[in-house]
């Protein structure tokens, strides 16, 4: 039985352009898998059993525009109905200082197979739907087992971000505990991961956080010694686990910096780790935010607070915080529920107002409307347009300086 996703019209044009040419091609990877846990499925990538230059001909002569994204990995970009898909000729690893990768393609499926990195990602399915499974690949995946394919340690050694993907798709596909020798394998070569890039480990370190599971990995990260240099402020998983909760209750996306933050101390130097982890400066702008503790966000104070913080701070920055604050700090559904139900008015007064009182236009004029708006917060935004008024009048006659 073939999915839906096979039938759609960019996948049939594609298959249908490959047969055409010869070229034998499987789904693998990804879409495999999470069609076989019937999960959405993402990006679609293919291994096809000719070279790469060949394949680009072969869908080219058919009209699909194809963009050469790794030749020298025998990969190329196929577009089909403005669809990407990733096509990869069966390879073997020739030879691995680590980090990268020298190939050699291969026509032997299994070959190709054994060089991925886990028994579930190395998944492959005919355009019949035939699966081949040349790892125990899909009794690993219902049983939530994340394993390597062969030696753990070696296959580490020949790349060690496989450590932050065995984490990473444990976080979303494993089922405690641990698969023993590939874990053991991760704590030996936890020191190894020193030299990867900032950028790699920040993209695998959010998506692992991402995870419904990512509590338990962020603590077997920990546990392991890989957090020792990337994240030697890691702060453990409790807040993590009660973002994910107030999360799911409140309706709220995921966020991985959201989810960085909770695993990190209140006022911790988001500079420093943003550096690390290679974040953008608006990552780390919001990072800092995310982990400051001012202004107070006034969680024990009940709806009007909550109001004067929404209205004050924003909706996302005070959801943000509620969603980080210490479980003791007050009531987090109901200051949820609020940013949900509540939009902040508008102040009712403005600056044109304060020049119609015979005010001249100066600095003066924006000190007394934050006197009012302050006011008007203060009586949780019960006052209207004409009580505004009437306070902007009083406070202007009174020449009353700034608070
Ligand atoms: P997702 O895209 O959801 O992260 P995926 O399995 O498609 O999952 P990719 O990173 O897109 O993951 O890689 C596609 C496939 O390539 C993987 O399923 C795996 O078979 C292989 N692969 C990717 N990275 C590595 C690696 N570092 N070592 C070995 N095999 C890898
Ligand atoms: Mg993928």
């Amino acid at each position: 039985m073939t999915p839906a996703w096979m039938q759609d019209a960019p996948v049939q044009r594609l298959l249908a352009a490959l047969a055409g040419g010869g070229v034998a091609a499987r789904f693998v990877g990804g879409c495999v898998r999470d069609w076989q846990l019937g999960r959405p499925i993402g990006d679609i990538d293919l291994a096809v059993d000719t070279p790469p230059e060949t394949v680009m001909t072969v869908l080219e002569k058919a009209g699909l525009k194809v963009v050469p994204t790794g030749l020298k990995h025998g990969t190329v970009t196929a577009i089909a109905n403005h669809r990407p898909f990733e096509l990869t000729t069966l390879r073997r690893d020739v030879e691995t200082d680590g980090r990268r990768a020298v190939v050699a393609f291969t026509d032997d499926w299994r070959v190709d197979a054994a060089r991925r990195d886990f028994t579930f990602n190395a998944l492959y399915a005919e355009a019949d739907g035939t699966i081949h499974d040349y790892f125990d690949g899909l009794s690993d995946l219902q049983a939530g087992r994340v394993r390597f394919i062969g030696d753990p340690d070696q296959r580490i050694a020949e790349d060690r971000l496989r450590v932050l993907r065995f984490f990473r798709f444990h976080a979303w596909y494993g089922r405690p505990p641990f698969d023993g020798p590939s874990l053991e394998a991760c704590r030996r070569n936890a020191g190894a991961l020193r030299g990867l890039s900032g950028e790699r480990v920040r993209k695998e370190l959010l998506r692992t956080l991402e995870a419904p599971a990512g509590a338990d990995a962020a603590d077997a990260l920990f546990d392991t010694g890989v957090l020792d240099h990337w994240l030697p402020e890691y702060a453990g998983s409790a807040r993590l686990r009660a973002l994910r909760t107030r999360e799911a209750t409140a309706g709220v996306e995921p966020d991985g910096l959201r989810r960085l933050a909770a695993i990190l101390p209140a006022g911790g130097d988001a500079t420093r780790i943003g550096k690390r982890l290679k974040l953008s400066t608006q990552e780390s702008v919001r990072l800092a935010v995310l982990l400051s503790e001012t202004p107070p966000l006034g969680l024990a104070g009940g709806p009007p607070a909550w109001r004067a913080a929404l209205y004050r701070q924003g909706r996302n920055f005070f959801v943000d915080r509620v969603l980080l604050a210490p479980e003791a700090a007050g009531d987090w559904r109901g200051a949820l529920a609020l940013a949900q139900a509540w939009t902040p008015p508008e102040l009712p007064v403005s600056g044109a107002d304060a020049l119609a009182l015979g005010l001249r236009p100066g600095p003066a004029v924006g000190q007394l409307l934050e006197a009012v708006e302050a006011w008007w917060i203060d009586g949780d935004f019960a006052a209207g347009r004409d009580a505004c008024l009437a306070e902007l009048a009083r406070r202007a006659a009174a020449g009353e300086k700034p608070a």
